[in-house]
């Protein structure tokens, strides 16, 4: 699945957040979203999961204009793993990764055998297969935002957008969702706050600021110091990571 954006802008009550983003993630291809709180990341998610639509501009799947599909139509071709921490209370992990098969029912069309089995496979990528039956106000965050992978992934879209998808868990769950998601072959955009793991993870990045596009490419074309520090405001030094040799980005602030 290939991802274009062309021109798209975004507003919230009348106010422009996104101006004029030029984007492309190719199939198979890790791209991440990097910038500033408040540079405009998730409100330019939004405009791919279809939560706000774009004031101008065009986002295209294979070809095809988003905003153009009907709802069930463009569940089938992206899903979201939103940021860590949506309440689930009082539902079953089974009945939290059911919801992602919705776009596959007939309307009001029960659940079907087929429906039972992606279930269980999507449990079983994200390695969640055990906790089926448990409620999800029983599970760690790791294992929560797991599930909510999960969800996606029972949905079988090859767009997955995720917008910070490791905020608030510890490093080693951080580590372990991003080599799950890396791992399953399907085009990704994701918002990252992290710069090094963004550098480590990502094919391309993408970087907003003040809601535009202030550079693109490869981690470490475009997350140089000196850019590292126009943008960020703090000082970075960009070199091969000393435990795996991938491209490593370390910070300190600037006094
Ligand atoms: P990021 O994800 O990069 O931190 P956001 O897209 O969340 O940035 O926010 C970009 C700007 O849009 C911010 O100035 C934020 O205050 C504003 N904004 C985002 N969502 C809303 C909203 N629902 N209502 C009003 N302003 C919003
Ligand atoms: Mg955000």
């Amino acid at each position: 699945m290939r991802l274009d954006l062309a021109g798209v802008s975004a507003r919230i009550d009348a106010r422009p957040i996104v101006s004029e983003v030029d984007l492309t993630a190719e199939p198979g291809e890790f791209v991440a979203l990097v910038g500033p709180n408040g540079s405009g990341k998730s409100t330019l998610l939004r405009t791919v999961y279809r939560s706000l639509r774009p004031s101008g501009g065009v986002v295209r799947l294979d070809g095809a204009d988003l905003w153009e599909m009907r709802p069930r139509q463009a569940a089938r071709h992206r899903a979201v793993l939103p940021q860590h921490g949506q309440a689930a209370d009082g539902f079953s992990v089974a009945e939290v990764v059911a919801v992602g098969r919705h776009s596959h029912r007939k309307p009001l069309g029960r659940e079907t055998a087929a429906d039972r089995e992606a279930v269980t496979t999507a449990l079983r990528r994200v390695g969640m297969d055990w906790a089926a039956d448990r409620l999800m106000t029983t599970l760690s965050g790791g294992e929560r935002q797991r599930v909510f992978l999960a969800r996606a992934l029972a949905q079988e879209a090859p767009l997955l957008v995720l917008d910070e998808p490791t905020n608030h868990l510890d490093v080693g769950s951080q580590l372990l969702l991003l080599d799950l998601v890396r791992s399953l072959g399907l085009t990704l955009l994701a918002a990252l706050h992290d710069l090094d793991q963004a550098a480590a993870y990502a094919d391309r990045v993408v970087v907003l600021d003040q809601g535009r596009v202030v550079g693109h490419g490869p981690p470490l074309d475009v997350l140089t110091p000196a850019f590292i520090e126009e943008v960020f405001g703090v000082r970075a030094h960009v070199g091969p990571h000393p435990l795996t040799g991938r491209p490593h980005i370390a910070v300190a602030s600037l006094r």
